[in-house]
C-alpha cells in the first residue's frame, strides 16, 4: 500500500528517531524545526508514532507519560502535540497521534471484518502498511508542503521496530527527494575525562543502518559545543554529510531551540536535501520579540499550583506553558509553586498560600487531594486572592461555595461521593450508561457563550468562544439558582447542551472557575487570554502589597 501521489507537488517527509537515550528532545527538535520551514514559508505538520499499545494515552495515570493533551476534534493524545501547537501556533487533530494499540486495533478489526480472508496476518506487511497509510494521510487535501514525523521510542526499542521497518519501505516508495531521516543522539560528556564522547552515536547509527535505515541529517543533544573535529568523525563513522552533523546545545528555555536550530542552518540543509525553495527569508520577528519578553522580565509574581500529581512537571505541561506564554505577555516572571493538593488542610493552608499571589487549582479525576483542593479554594475565596480552577479545579470551587456559603455540608460531586444529597456536580445522562472508560469523555472543542461585563469577557474581548474539554462530571443546573443569588455566577454557557461552562465570583478581584481546558490553545503567538489576565490579576495583587 504504498503512498500516492496526492498532486502534482509531492509532500516531503522528514523522520525524526532518536539514539542513545530517551528524553531527547525529540517533540522539541522536531517543533523546533518545523517552526524555522513554517518561518519560511511553508506549510508544516507534525505527528507522532507511539510504540505502546494503549490506543491512546487517556487510559494513562499521568505518573506514567505525563500530561494528556486534548485536540479539537477530541482525540487524547501525547503531550508532544502540545509543543507542536505552541510553536507553530496551528491546531493538531487525531491524524497526528498514532499508537501501535491504534495501529494493530484497525488491522484486527480488518482481519475480523475478513478484508484478509486466506491470509495469514503478519507484522509484516500488514502492520507495515498499516503504519505507513497513516503517515502519509495527511498528505490529503494539499494542505502541508512537508510532514515530520516522530517516532516514539529510542533506536533498539523491540517496539519500534515496525515503525522503522516502515520508514524504510517508505524511502524508497517516497523516492529520494522526498524522504530524509533526521536522528537526534546524545553526545556525553564525561567530566572524569573531560571529553565529549561520540561512540554512543555510532552504536546508534549502526544500530540504524542495520535496519536498512541511513540517516542524513545527525543533530546532537550535548551539553558542550562540539569540535569541528567531532563533528568530521562523526560525519565519517555514519557516513553523514559533514556540513549534516549539526550540535542542539542544552537551551535555557525551549523557546530557544528554533533560533539556535536557525544558527546551525537545519533548514537549509533540510530544503537542500528536500530539493524544496524557501519562500522567505526566515521571519521570526514575533519569535524573538516573545524571547526579549520572556528573558527580561519588569514583574515577578509568584502563583501556586495546587494538585495531585505535583512530582512531575510533564503532568501539567500545559499549564506550565500557558504561564510562560502569560508571563512573557505581561512582562512578568511567573514562579510556580507546586503545592500537593494532599498535603493541604486547614492547619497548614495559611502557610502554603498565605505569600502567593494567585492560585490555580489543577484539573484531575478521583478522590485523592480533593479536600485539600478545596481547602485552598475556601482560603483564597475569603482572602481574596486571585483565583483560577480549571475543570475540577472549576468544579472543587463550587462545592466549596455550596458547603461553605450556601451551608449544604455534604454537597459534592457524584465523581467522589455517589450518594451526596447535593450533587452539584453530576453526571450528564449520556454519561451514564458508559462503562467503557477509553476515549468516553467529554472531548475536545465546544462553544461557549460568555456573559457580557464578565472577567471572561473581558479577558478574551468577544462574546463567543471555542474551548476544549476533557472531563465526564457536569455543573448541576438545579443549583444555579442558589449559586447565582449568592454571587457565585455562571458567566460561560454551553447553549446547545445548557451546559454551564464558566463560573465566576462576585465581589472578589478575579475568581474564577472553568469547565474546560484553556492551558491546551495557549500557544506563543496568541497567549491565552484567561492565563493572561489570571497573572494581571497577580501583579495587581501583589504590588497592592498584599
Ligand atoms: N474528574 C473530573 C471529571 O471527569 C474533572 C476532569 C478534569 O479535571 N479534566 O469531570
Amino acid at each position: 500500500m504504498s503512498p500516492k501521489k496526492t498532486s502534482q507537488v509531492m509532500v516531503k517527509h522528514i523522520f525524526v528517531t532518536g539514539g542513545v537515550t530517551s528524553s531527547l528532545g525529540k517533540g522539541i527538535i522536531s517543533a523546533s524545526l518545523a517552526k524555522i520551514l513554517q518561518a519560511r514559508g511553508l506549510k508544516v505538520t507534525i505527528q507522532k508514532f507511539d510504540p505502546y499499545i494503549n490506543v491512546d494515552p487517556g487510559t494513562l495515570n499521568p505518573y506514567e507519560h505525563g500530561e494528556c493533551y486534548v485536540t479539537d476534534d477530541g482525540a487524547e493524545t501525547d503531550l508532544d502535540l502540545g509543543h507542536y501547537e505552541r510553536f507553530l501556533n496551528t491546531p493538531t487533530s487525531q491524524a497526528n497521534n498514532v499508537t501501535t494499540g491504534r495501529i494493530y486495533q484497525t488491522v484486527i478489526n480488518k482481519e475480523r471484518a475478513g478484508d484478509y480472508l486466506g491470509k495469514t496476518v503478519q507484522v509484516i506487511p500488514h502492520i507495515t502498511d498499516e503504519i505507513k497509510r497513516r503517515m502519509c494521510l495527511l498528505e490529503k487535501g494539499g494542505k502541508y508542503d512537508i510532514i515530520i514525523t516522530e517516532i516514539g521510542g529510542t533506536v533498539g526499542d523491540i517496539e519500534s521496530l515496525p515503525y522503522l521497518e516502515a520508514i524504510r519501505q517508505l524511502r524508497q516508495e517516497l523516492g529520494k527527494a522526498n524522504y530524509i531521516n533526521l536522528h537526534l543522539t546524545l553526545i556525553p560528556y564525561l567530566r572524569a575525562a573531560g571529553e565529549l564522547k561520540t561512540k554512543p552515536t555510532q552504536h546508534s547509527v549502526k544500530e540504524l543502518l542495520s535496519i536498512g535505515i541511513q540517516p542524513e541529517v545527525l543533530v546532537c543533544r550535548t551539553e558542550n559545543h562540539l569540535t569541528k573535529e567531532m563533528k568530521e568523525k562523526l560525519a565519517l563513522f555514519c557516513n553523514v554529510e559533514k556540513n549534516s552533523v549539526i550540535e542542539a546545545i542544552d537551551a535555557e528555555t525551549i523557546y530557544d531551540v528554533p533560533l539556535l536550530m536557525l544558527k546551525e542552518k537545519l533548514d537549509l540543509i533540510v530544503l537542500k536535501k528536500l530539493k524544496i525553495k524557501a519562500k522567505k527569508e526566515p521571519d521570526l520577528e514575533y519569535w524573538k520579540d516573545f524571547l526579549g519578553k520572556l528573558k527580561n522580565p519588569t514583574t515577578e509574581v509568584n502563583i501556586g499550583l495546587v494538585g495531585k500529581y505535583n512530582e512531575l512537571q510533564d503532568a501539567y505541561k500545559s499549564i506550565h506553558e500557558a504561564f510562560v506564554h502569560a508571563g512573557a505577555e505581561n512582562e512578568c516572571e511567573v514562579n510556580i509553586i507546586p503545592i500537593h493538593s494532599a498535603n493541604l488542610d486547614k492547619g497548614n493552608v495559611k502557610k502554603h498560600l498565605g505569600n502567593l499571589d494567585g492560585v490555580l487549582v489543577a484539573p484531575g479525576f478521583g478522590e485523592r487531594g480533593i479536600m485539600g483542593k478545596i481547602t485552598a479554594i475556601e482560603y483564597v475565596r475569603e482572602n481574596k486572592i486571585p483565583f483560577f480552577g480549571i475543570c475540577l479545579g472549576m468544579q472543587c470551587a463550587v462545592v466549596e461555595f455550596a458547603r461553605h456559603v450556601l451551608k449544604l455540608r455534604g454537597a459534592a460531586s457524584v465523581e467522589v461521593n455517589k450518594n451526596t444529597k447535593d450533587p452539584v456536580i453530576c453526571l450528564m445522562d449520556e454519561q451514564k450508561n458508559i462503562t467503557a472508560m477509553g476515549g468516553t469523555m467529554r472531548l475536545g472543542a465546544y462553544s461557549c457563550k460568555l456573559k457580557k461585563g464578565s472577567i471572561s469577557e473581558k479577558a478574551y474581548q468577544t462574546l463567543e468562544i471555542s474551548e476544549r474539554h476533557r472531563h465526564r462530571y457536569e455543573f448541576n443546573n438545579d443549583y444555579l439558582k442558589v449559586l447565582e443569588k449568592a454571587g457565585f455566577r455562571a458567566t460561560g454557557i454551553n447553549k446547545e447542551r445548557n451546559l454551564v461552562e464558566i463560573m465566576e465570583l462576585k465581589d472578589h478581584p478575579f475568581f474564577l472557575g472553568v469547565q474546560f481546558h484553556p492551558e491546551l490553545k495557549s500557544t506563543v503567538e496568541n497567549p491565552h487570554p484567561l492565563f493572561a489576565s489570571f497573572v494581571r490579576a497577580a501583579i495587581v495583587y501583589n504590588q497592592a502589597g498584599n
